[in-house]
């Protein structure tokens, strides 16, 4: 079905004699969350939103390759059912009626989700996706169920449950009533190469069926980037995986989550400079973030944890030690500053459940203490 018939038969039957740029923006929102400020379309300067008469070719002729590119990978066939659902009964029988000259099966109770795969085939058609055979599709189903079964469970977790997909962030599973149930599937990252773990990532089912029509190199090169920092990751919490942390931080963040700004103590009291720890002509927004932290928390940081110590809460030269051995490890494997200090993070998070950007503030407090980090030498 060509864009135009999918088109004007909806707006017959749901657009409440709404013109054509307005029901157009309409039932795009029933597809996709991206808003039109992400559309890659030519946008009138003085409302910042698309040329009326580029809805209006659009609707007439087909969508342009450019626009159909900056949504195919958002899409959601499941809003599109339930926003049509939410019509009226009449006028979605009435879409049945006119939708069975193209599939005689239709009826008021599939309608919704037929349009929404019909939908979701002309926007992948205008991206310039390649249209799979049915029995190309039932290869790639395949061989993702055999994936599954071999690598699933690793490529679920290397993802921390989340479609590899850049961009996508939905889940892999999901929990109804105390029960999980994982929604996904395996793709291939190069098409051209074997099915090996390194090659693969788990994504959602929609993402998944994109990517696999999908021939462009560069959605490939992004994805080989996905995949070396999650590999990267992985091996870095291996590596500390058996490195122990004090319990007793989970205390001394308790203490920081709550200071208030009127709790927080010059910093000009005991001035660091961690300028000769972190390059910022190399790692400026690391430069940046740990300073904020430094200057905000350093001297209150201190004071709770020498007060820690003292009660016998902490055990602060064992924290020093563990911290150095921690960054040790990390610097062996040549692990960037970058990667270090997020992975000590996480190595903070892990063991303390709390919010990462506490766990930040800890991390960063070690490095004006020099555990973390050694000084750049002149
Ligand atoms: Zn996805």
């Amino acid at each position: 079905m060509e864009y135009k018939d999918f088109f004007s038969m909806m707006k017959n039957r749901i657009s409440d004699g709404a013109d054509v740029p307005y029901f157009f923006r309409d039932l795009m929102a029933m597809i996709t969350e991206v808003t039109e400020d992400e559309w890659d379309t030519p946008k009138d300067p003085s409302s910042k939103l698309t040329k009326e008469n580029t809805l209006r070719t659009y609707a007439k002729r087909g969508l342009s390759k450019k626009f159909a590119q900056s949504i195919v990978y958002k899409l959601s066939p499941k809003m599109f059912v339930e926003s049509l659902n939410s019509k009226s009964k009449a006028a979605v029988k009435l879409l049945a009626d006119d939708y069975s000259i193209y599939d005689p099966t239709a009826t008021i109770s599939n309608i919704a989700s037929k349009l929404a795969d019909c939908f979701v085939d002309i926007i992948r058609t205008a991206a310039g996706l390649i249209e799979q055979t049915e029995l190309e599709r039932q290869k790639l189903m395949r061989q993702s169920f055999d994936l599954k079964i071999k690598y699933g469970e690793y490529l679920r977790d290397e993802t921390s449950n989340i479609c590899a997909f850049p961009g996508c962030g939905k889940s892999l599973s999901v929990a109804d009533n105390g029960t999980v149930t994982p929604v996904y599937e395996v793709a291939l990252i190069d098409k051209g190469k074997a099915p090996k773990v390194d090659n693969l990532l788990a994504m959602c089912p929609i993402c998944h069926a994109t990517y696999s029509m999908d021939e462009s190199k560069k959605t490939c090169n992004d994805l080989q980037g996905i995949k070396k920092i999650l590999v990267a990751h992985k091996q870095s919490l291996r590596l500390l995986d058996d490195m122990p942390f004090e319990k007793g931080i989970v205390g001394v963040i308790a203490k920081i989550k709550n200071l208030k700004e009127k709790d927080l103590m010059d910093p000009s009291l005991d001035p660091k400079d961690i300028r000769d720890k972190i390059n910022p002509n190399i790692n400026l927004i690391l430069y940046r973030t740990v300073k904020a932290y430094v200057d905000t928390y350093y001297v209150n940081l201190k004071d709770i944890i020498t007060s820690a110590d003292k009660r016998g809460e902490i055990d602060y030269d064992e924290v020093q030690d563990q911290m150095k051995a921690i960054y040790k490890r990390l610097k062996k494997a040549k692990k960037t500053q970058v990667e270090i200090f997020n992975e000590i993070s996480e190595k903070v998070h892990s063991v303390s459940l709390q919010e990462d950007i506490f766990c930040q503030i800890v991390v960063a407090y070690f490095i004006a203490k020099c555990e973390v980090f050694d000084a750049v030498t002149e």
